[in-house]
């Protein structure tokens, strides 16, 4: 392997697996969980999951499952750059949204409504929760069994109260501590690729257009550069010169400025990482600003955009219909879902029902949401 700065996370000082298990042979502890993401249903079921726009709207959008790639590949970039373990960083992208539900954030709203009094939803610890316990792979243990490390940076964010119910990837939330290095930046690849790919996923559905966009400082800069160089380009590869000037300086402002913090800040392991008081992977102030007033673009001119409330609302319709079904009667649950659910009951009364319901719920694909509201509502429809 490459040499890895002190302060990345080393295989001899992880926190270990719940489950001991003997070291790989031939891979190190993180690539096994990368390969063990790789290899689960939640991960495999990405691709039909909506990451704006609903999967069958058109085939070229990001789904899930490429937005994930898009997420790790930066991240490995970053990780590789820091010298920090380019492994666990694309361990932890891989999985970090795999607890999504169908039709992205329109979902998981209307799932954690329907579980407002019964414990709530959180896609975060939906994650957590899926590498955890719902995978179905190993005789010996439930989930995959995944390092400390890859936990930690899959647990993004969590309140105080489930952070006491969580354990040992709970504590630095009650601590106020801060996750290894891996898992900030990937929380920066994340965003660094969404925004990037709802430029172009947000003027492919006609939604925005490139004059529009020039009003973002960040777009503009760059929109100026490449016509400056090719006046004569336009369309898709206009779009993507820019896009790809944007990512580079994003990705490497990231890499600068967080070095520098990581120097004046002297941590010398990634135990000294954790209980340093302030995260020290981050842009630098001018980035930060430039990035965000992109953000706040494409809320109001992509998320709020009336074609996209619309797919909200017909979600957060299909959703909240096929929890109230279930969870009114779980007789109309497939079977093995109904003994998940009849468990649940007898150990946590209607909590433990709601959260089998919602288990089932967040499992699926869009697809397999619509088709599930179709056999319940639909009379012609073969159940
Ligand atoms: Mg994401």
């Amino acid at each position: 392997m490459r040499n890895l700065a002190p302060y990345a996370a080393l295989d001899g000082q992880s926190r270990g697996r719940r489950h001991p298990e003997s070291p790989p042979a031939y891979r190190s502890e993180y690539q096994r969980d990368r390969d063990r993401i790789v290899h689960s249903t939640a991960f495999r079921r990405l691709v039909y999951k909506t990451q704006v726009f609903v999967n069958h709207e058109g085939d070229l959008y990001r789904t899930r499952l490429t937005h994930s790639l898009e997420v790790a590949q930066i991240a490995r970039t970053i990780a590789r750059a820091l010298q920090l373990n380019e492994e666990l960083s694309e361990a932890i992208c891989l999985a970090h949204d795999v607890g999504h539900t169908p039709f992205g954030h329109a979902g998981q709203e209307a799932l954690h409504e329907c579980m407002r009094d019964l414990g709530g939803f959180e896609h975060n610890l939906q994650s957590l929760r899926i590498v955890d316990e719902l995978e179905e792979q190993y005789a010996e243990f439930a989930g995959l069994n995944l390092s400390f490390e890859c936990r930690e940076g899959i647990l993004k964010h969590c309140s105080v109260a489930n952070a006491r119910l969580l354990g040992d990837v709970g504590v630095r939330f009650l601590k106020r501590q801060q996750p290894g290095l891996e898992a900030q930046l990937a929380n920066f690849a994340d965003e660094i690729a969404y925004n990037n790919h709802d430029i172009d996923d947000g003027i492919r559905a006609g939604l925005i257009t490139i004059e529009q966009l020039t009003t973002v400082p960040l777009f503009a800069r760059f929109h100026a550069e490449v016509r400056e160089h090719y006046p004569d380009l336009g369309g898709r590869r206009l779009v993507y010169e820019i896009v790809r000037r944007m990512i580079n300086l994003l990705v490497s402002d990231l890499i600068v400025a967080s070095k520098a913090r990581i120097d004046v800040a002297g941590v010398a392991s990634i135990d000294q990482v954790r209980r340093h008081p302030a995260p020290l992977i981050g842009f630098s102030d001018a980035t930060c600003a430039m990035n965000q007033q992109l953000k706040v673009f494409l809320r109001q001119q992509v998320y709020k955009h009336y074609k996209v409330q619309r797919m909200t609302a017909k979600a957060r319709r299909v959703l909240a219909a096929l929890f109230d079904a279930f969870f009114e009667d779980p007789g109309l649950l497939p079977e093995e879902h109904q003994a998940v659910a009849d468990r649940g009951e007898a150990l946590a009364g209607k909590a433990g029902r709601a959260r089998a319901v919602a288990d089932y719920i967040a499992g699926m694909t869009d697809r397999y949401a619509i088709l599930e509201h179709r056999r319940l509502f639909d009379p012609a429809e073969r159940t």
